[in-house]
């Protein structure tokens, strides 16, 4: 038997203000982005803004239904965004915040498996990683170079992708 262990790190900075120019601004894109979150039956609204490599910016916010199954996180509602309309601008960097009323966020939301699984694919698609920008009002900000830094144990298999 051998046991494997690996090691996550990210960098942890206290304030937006800490952040440089080009990842403050996105963090505010992000939190512009809350303002269109559908999210009557949570009351947990997400808000994900991506930066491409020629500058422009593709909100994303989560979108619930009343069928609960039919919603969709405020990460992939901006990437799909992305993979359908700008799949040859590149994805440089992507803030990701959350807000509720129904309690005070300590600490940053992270994306779940299902949106670090397609910024993963992404990620391959375009031959560059995702600097991922989290961060929530009273917290600290996150930062990582690349989904794989949140999910290691990505799945991908070459051999399907080929024809
Ligand atoms: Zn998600």
């Amino acid at each position: 038997m051998n046991n494997h262990e690996i090691k996550i790190s990210f960098d942890e900075y206290d304030a937006l203000t800490d952040l440089n120019d080009s990842d403050n601004a996105l963090c505010i894109e992000a939190k512009n982005a809350l303002k269109h979150s559908h999210s009557p039956y949570s009351k947990f609204s997400v808000g994900a803004a991506l930066r491409l490599q020629s500058g422009k910016i593709i909100y994303g916010s989560n979108q619930e239904n009343v069928a609960y199954p039919s919603g969709l996180c405020a990460e992939r509602v901006a990437l799909f965004h992305w993979g359908a309309n700008y799949p040859n601008d590149p994805i440089e960097s992507m803030a990701i915040t959350a807000h509720t009323d129904a309690f005070k966020l300590n600490q940053p939301v992270t994306p779940c498996g299902s949106c670090l699984q397609v910024m993963a694919e992404y990620e391959k698609k375009q031959d560059q990683k995702i600097r991922i920008l989290l961060f929530c009002e009273g917290g600290p900000i996150w930062a990582v170079q690349g989904s794989e830094s949140f999910l290691p144990f990505l799945f991908f298999e070459d051999r399907l992708a080929k024809s």
